[in-house]
């Protein structure tokens, strides 16, 4: 069976009505089931008339109730009949426990219904604060903080909020951080800010120190101190000063606190890693960069020291004087990555796009390693109908250079060397590829990071070519990545997008031309 319901009928005029209409309907059945003079069975549907009543509609209806009932019954069911007098004084007993029972019952349901809103209101305060905080958990910047705890707070308690957060060295407050359209706009009182700030304690309006403001102002604690002050104002001041709003405020104000701690101290771990990673970086360069500069610098300084001895023949010599060629030009390799990296880091660097032929961009790159092939077999596959692409001719030469000098570093002397080029939707892919050892599986997305060398390898420079190539491709929009080629070696592959038209020749001008 349904339980009685508690719930108050709304309104109070319809409470009354309904008390009111009860009584006639009790009357109405006593007297049509037990007509007059059946007083103990008319008292018992009273009775039950007066319990309804004072189950569903509180205090008042249930008094009216019991006085209507006690007049319906004394007019209709208690001789003489159809007067008020009262002839036998036992009846006044009657009528005062019809009263007594509207009494205590409306007594006892009030309470239990009291009870039941109380915690129908905790329900939904938890209910409430379990929204903020799930809200607040994906929060990753103070400001979404801020936008979310406004909503939460007007949503639940009607308040305006903003959150004020301390300058980078705690000793002040610095900002007001409240959502767009907040009504908050009004010069926080900074001084009371400061006070709550400086103290940990809540003040303003509903807290015992400055209590004439027309803020309320609550120190934001978290495990690991204070992190924000907030400050709330309500429409109607007097919500700030109920106790329970207030320990409700504390609890949202715990969540928030809370939140911001979290994004102190992803902020701060990122900051670590940062630092981890500059750190290594910086470890490694130096580390690279010492040794690949002394390298050359000792093989050059003991070989120009053993040419300056007297007794040397002129094959050792040419020896040296070809050792000391080679380490200069080593070293101004490593010099010259080490400027490039620098400068494509620093935005430096200008693409100076002219729509060309990509054979001539090919070409002269093999140029300038032609000595270092030493007659190694080059496959190149350039078919007539490519396109101009609009690129920088000495940043691509240089792309196409490291690409080229790294295959030369890292594969057999005899191997091939493959360089080729496709029209791709809405640009061109230029392949280099040689049939070399290839790209250890797992590496091939790394070995375009600064500094990274695969382990194990003979070392040719500091890891900085490809890096560089990456930049290039990336100032040109394009893309580039590595894969080990079916019968062995690598292969990389440089995506370049080709927008737009080539301008066509300007017409001369007329006027120039007389
Ligand atoms: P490095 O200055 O050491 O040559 P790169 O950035 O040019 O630096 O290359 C990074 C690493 O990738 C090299 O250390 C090398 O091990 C590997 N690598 C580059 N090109 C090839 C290739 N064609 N075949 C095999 N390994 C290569």
């Amino acid at each position: 069976m349904k339980a009685l319901s508690l719930r108050r009928i709304p309104g109070p005029r319809t409470a009354y009505l309904a008390a009111g209409t009860s009584v006639l309907l009790a009357t109405a059945i006593s007297w049509a089931a037990f007509g007059p003079r059946k007083l103990a069975d008319a008292v018992m549907i009273y009775l039950l008339g007066i319990v309804l009543v004072s189950l569903r509609l509180g205090y008042g209806p249930s008094l009216l109730a019991a006085v209507l009932s006690v007049l319906c019954f004394d007019f209709f069911f208690i001789p003489p009949l159809y007067t008020f007098a009262i002839h036998d004084l036992s009846h006044v007993a009657t009528f005062a426990v019809m009263c007594l029972v509207a009494l205590v019952i409306s007594g006892l349901t009030e309470r239990v219904r009291a009870q039941a809103d109380a915690a129908e209101q905790r329900e939904q305060r938890t209910a409430a604060l379990y929204a903020l905080s799930r809200e607040l958990a994906a929060a990753k910047r103070l400001e979404d903080i801020a936008e979310i705890a406004a909503r939460h707070l007007f949503d639940a308690l009607g308040l305006h909020s903003g959150l004020l957060v301390p300058t980078s060295d705690h000793s002040k407050l610095s900002l007001l951080l409240a959502p767009k359209g907040d009504p908050v706009g009004d010069p926080p009182e900074e001084f009371v800010a400061q006070w709550v700030w400086d103290h940990e304690r809540p003040a303003g309006l509903g807290s015992d120190v400055f209590s004439s403001s027309s803020k309320s102002y609550l120190p934001l604690l978290a495990s690991r101190g204070r992190v924000a002050v907030l400050s709330v104002r309500a429409d109607q001041p007097v919500r700030l000063q109920i106790p329970e709003n207030r320990e409700y405020l504390a609890a949202f104000a715990n969540q928030i606190a809370s939140a911001i701690e979290r994004t102190d101290l992803a902020f701060e771990a990122q900051r670590a890693q940062l630092r981890m990673e500059t750190e290594q970086m910086r470890s490694s360069l130096l580390s690279s960069v010492s040794h690949d500069l002394r390298t050359p610098l000792a093989v050059v300084t003991g070989a120009a020291s053993s040419l300056l001895e007297d007794e040397i023949d002129t094959d050792t010599r040419r020896e040296l004087t070809e050792t000391i060629l080679q380490e200069a030009q080593r070293l101004n390799r490593l010099v010259r990555n080490l400027l490039d990296m620098t400068r494509l880091e620093a935005g430096a660097v200008h693409v100076n796009k002219e729509w060309l032929p990509l054979e001539e961009v090919v070409g002269a790159a093999l140029n300038r390693v032609e000595d270092a092939l030493a007659g190694r077999q080059v496959v190149t596959d350039l078919p007539a109908d490519l396109p101009l692409v609009p690129v920088d001719a000495v940043l691509i030469q240089q792309l196409l250079l490291n690409l080229l000098e790294n295959a030369l570093k890292y594969t057999p002397a005899e191997s091939p060397l493959e360089v080729r080029a496709r029209t791709r939707p809405g640009g061109v892919e230029v392949v280099v590829a040689d049939r070399g050892p290839g790209i250890p599986p797992g590496d091939e997305p790394r070995i375009f990071d600064k500094f990274y060398r695969i382990g194990g390898v003979r070392a040719g420079g500091v890891g900085l070519g490809l890096a560089i190539c990456k930049g290039i491709v990336s100032a040109h929009g394009g893309q580039i990545f590595v894969m080990n080629r079916p019968g062995g070696g690598a292969e990389f592959h440089i995506y370049l997008p080709v927008d737009g038209e080539p301008l066509a020749p300007e017409a001369p001008d007329p006027i120039q031309e007389m």
